[in-house]
């Protein structure tokens, strides 16, 4: 149902908790919501007589009637804890809008390979690129001419959230390619596959997957220092201004003046 002319109060279909300070959810716009993979939308809630409103990347393809958000918990933010209690039922405020130009370049003919690096929530951009290229490829509308290449970080095994939905694409598609990292394996023994931080992976797997400044976009999402860090060792592997997409999640508290 639309409040006002600028935003939806979308109804919470489904929410799954992946871990206690991250989940994702799905909202019924109830209206058109027409946006391209890796594009945000602006949640609001309403608490204490205030509107707040913070920006979420989708996590699902436009080829999907519902969207998607994959959430982390900011104990000491403003609008997460309240986002957090929200369940299937409630409503969420959705500007009508969709923002953002985070989305896949293959504008570029001689860049065919898309190296995409993420922290935990970060990877909801690029489940949207996959989930829509998947569905183009089976219709036969993707012809399979670019790589997509994802290192996706968390601390954790269990904060990864699309981890198996991602592995089900890569093993069908061969043209994705996924590895999850973890920072921290002691805490979870099972654990056999990639260790370390996103940032320290880059140069090992830009050069394992082929991925040279002139073959390939290069695509940044999530925490601040990954971001920072990753430019620097992309620029040092020759990537320049139009190697780089980047979507900063937010801005250090330092840095903030906080
Ligand atoms: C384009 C864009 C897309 C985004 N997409 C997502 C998304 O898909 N999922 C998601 O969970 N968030 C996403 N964010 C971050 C989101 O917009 C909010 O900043 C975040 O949810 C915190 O909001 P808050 O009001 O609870 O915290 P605030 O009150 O705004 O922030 C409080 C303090 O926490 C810091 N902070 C904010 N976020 C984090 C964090 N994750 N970890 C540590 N410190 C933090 C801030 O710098 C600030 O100092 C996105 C941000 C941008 C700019």
């Amino acid at each position: 149902m639309a409040i006002d002319e600028k935003h939806y109060r979308a109804r919470i279909t489904k929410r799954a908790d992946f871990a206690p300070d991250l989940w994702m959810i799905r909202i019924d716009p109830g209206a058109e919501f027409a946006f391209a993979p890796g594009q945000y939308a602006t949640l609001g809630v309403e608490k204490d007589a205030r509107r707040l409103e913070r920006p979420y990347s989708i996590v699902s393809s436009p080829y999907e009637r519902e969207i998607e958000f994959f959430f982390e918990l900011v104990p000491h933010g403003q609008t997460t804890p309240p986002l957090y209690d929200l369940q299937p039922g409630d409503e969420v405020l959705m500007r009508k809008v969709p923002k953002g130009r985070f989305t896949l370049d293959t504008s570029q003919p001689a860049r065919k390979n898309h190296l995409m690096l993420s922290t935990v929530t970060g990877v909801a951009p690029f489940v949207s690129y996959v989930r829509t290229l998947f569905a183009d490829w089976k219709k036969g509308k993707f012809a399979g001419d670019h790589n997509l290449f994802l290192l996706n970080g968390a601390s954790r095994p269990w904060e990864f959230g699309y981890r198996e939905e991602l592995e089900r694409f890569s093993q069908q598609a061969p043209w994705f390619t996924y590895v999850p990292t973890v920072s921290r394996p002691w805490e979870d023994a099972s654990w056999k596959g990639e260790v370390g931080r996103v940032d320290d992976l880059i140069r090992k797997y830009a050069d394992h997957w082929g991925c040279t400044a002139a073959t390939s976009i290069a695509y940044l999402c999530g925490h601040p220092e990954m971001i920072e860090h990753g430019k620097g060792i992309l620029k040092r592997l020759g990537f320049e201004k139009e190697n780089f997409k980047e979507e900063v999640y937010w801005v250090p508290a330092k840095a903030a003046g906080a």
